[in-house]
């Protein structure tokens, strides 16, 4: 069990560094890139059980790295090398959190731990 919890923390935290070096959805004042360009919703979460007013409560590995259709179009046009380093960087993680069973759709470690006790999102 310490080994898993272990090797979850580590590939979230490397994720988490990826994305944050990248930066793909440029959130400033409350607003992501995909929010300005429509004016409307904000973000990507709701509806998420782990979602509250100061955003995201736990550490999702595929949270982390999952972008919306619109955000990868648009950074595959305006910044093709950064984009494919990126993705490239993104993909070897996902390879790997996946093989080791750490992709759950909309969880973290309490879904991958207890999977009987997720519950109804
Ligand atoms: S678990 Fe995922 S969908 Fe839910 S609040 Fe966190 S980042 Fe958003
Ligand atoms: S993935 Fe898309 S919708 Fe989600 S925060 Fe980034 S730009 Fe916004």
């Amino acid at each position: 069990m310490k080994k898993i919890i272990k090797d979850y923390y580590r590939i979230y935290s490397e994720v988490d560094k990826l994305v944050k070096e990248y930066d793909p959805c440029k959130i400033k004042n409350g607003t992501c890139s995909r929010g300005r360009m429509r004016h409307g919703k904000n973000f990507c979460c709701d509806p998420c059980k782990y979602l509250r007013n100061r955003g995201c409560t736990i550490k999702s590995i595929r949270c982390r790295a999952w972008l919306c259709h619109e955000i990868e179009c648009r950074l595959k046009i305006q910044d093709p090398k950064g984009y494919a380093e990126f993705y490239n960087k993104r993909t070897d993680l996902l390879v790997e959190a996946g093989k080791k069973g750490f992709l759950v759709n909309k969880g973290g470690l309490t879904e991958i731990l207890y999977p009987e006790k997720s519950g109804k999102w």
